[in-house]
């Protein structure tokens, strides 16, 4: 049968997008096939599209959906055709009006969250859970430092931090974003062009500096992060929204009184199928009770996504993406 997705054959800015017709073979043993409803948009996207994350070209984009089960292959009882699931993962094909996938890596929607909030919320949520449960697990009365906290994952994280116990510091570009940011969770905001953030988060935290930096930006803040950080603290480096870090000497973490880093990839907190479901149960409880909200804040049609990722990249998106199929 045919589909049409997304595809790259180079690796470029947005312009490189088509959206083409694609055969779609039935699903094979122990896959599903999807047809998608919302399609969640991630920075992670980007990366794929320029080539700093490497992937076999020519290639699809996009690594979570939400949608309806059509078709199931040989082997599979974890699903049945007509259910309603959202996923994250790979091979990046999720830009597409349907496409098989992995039926045991898919997740059901729970009645309360529309389509659009799974696909929106799954990766981002994981992140967030991630983030603040395994990388640096956050205690109550911990000062903690995120930027991006108007984005997708930052909107969630600084949420799930509040609820945590944390005392949230978030970092954005925009008095719009400063506005968001407080109403999702975020006790203190810093404007991204401070020049002094170290200096601002001491202030802030009764001169000690914060348990963990939730670092995002990649090469811009790498420094000013390690620089906010309280003795012993933790720099999660987990993203490149401003370019990747530059190599640095470990003597650089000994001169700020013995912190650590580490670079984590949400993947490899999700590689099997226990650890997946389990991490989305604490997800959907979350949600479920209203601690974490998913804020949708823009829409394109799927044929649009290169405008979305002109956007997303551009700084003026807020919270999360969703593309419509
Ligand atoms: P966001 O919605 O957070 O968008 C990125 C934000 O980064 C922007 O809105 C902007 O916020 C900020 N930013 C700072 N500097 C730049 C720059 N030079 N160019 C563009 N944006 C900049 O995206 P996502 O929620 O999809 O992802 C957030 C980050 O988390 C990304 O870096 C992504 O790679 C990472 N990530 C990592 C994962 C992992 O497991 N390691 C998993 C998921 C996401 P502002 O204008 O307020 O500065």
């Amino acid at each position: 049968m045919k589909t049409r997705a997304i595809r790259i054959h180079e690796h470029g800015g947005p312009e490189v997008l088509r959206f083409e017709t694609v055969e779609l073979a039935e699903p094979g043993p122990g896959e599903a096939r999807i047809r998608h409803t919302a399609i969640g948009l991630n920075f992670i996207d980007t990366y794929h599209r320029t080539g700093l994350y490497p992937v076999e070209l020519p290639s699809g984009l996009g690594s979570e959906a939400a949608g309806i089960v059509e078709a199931v292959g040989a082997g599979v009882d974890s699903i049945a055709p007509g259910d309603r699931v959202v996923y994250t993962g790979r091979p990046a094909d999720a830009y597409s009006e349907q496409r098989n996938f992995a039926a045991d890596r898919l997740v059901p929607i729970p009645d309360a969250v529309s389509d659009e909030q799974a696909a929106a919320g799954l990766l981002k949520g994981l992140t967030a859970w991630y983030l603040l449960k395994r990388s640096y697990p956050v205690r109550d009365g911990d000062a903690i430092l995120l930027h991006a906290a108007a984005g997708g994952v930052g909107s969630l994280a600084s949420q799930w931090a509040r609820h945590l116990g944390a005392t949230v510091i978030g970092v954005v570009s925009t008095e719009q974003k400063a506005g968001l940011a407080r109403t999702q969770g975020c006790h203190h905001v810093l404007m991204s062009d401070h020049d002094d953030l170290p200096g601002a988060v001491r202030e802030l935290t009764g001169g000690e500096g914060v348990a963990a930096v939730y670092d995002s930006v990649g090469r811009d803040t790498f420094f000013d992060s390690l620089d906010a950080l309280r003795p012993h603290g933790v720099m999660v480096s987990f993203g490149n929204a401003s370019g990747p870090v530059d190599p640095f000497s470990p003597a650089e973490l000994a001169k700020r009184h013995s912190l650590y880093v580490t670079r984590p990839i949400l993947f490899d907190f999700i590689d099997t199928r226990e650890r997946l479901f389990a991490a989305c149960d604490e997800w959907f409880e979350v949600v479920g009770s209203g601690a974490v909200k998913i804020c949708v804040n823009q829409r394109y049609p799927l044929a649009e996504a290169a405008q979305a990722h002109r956007d997303l990249e551009a700084r003026k998106t807020t919270g999360s993406t969703v593309l419509l199929p």
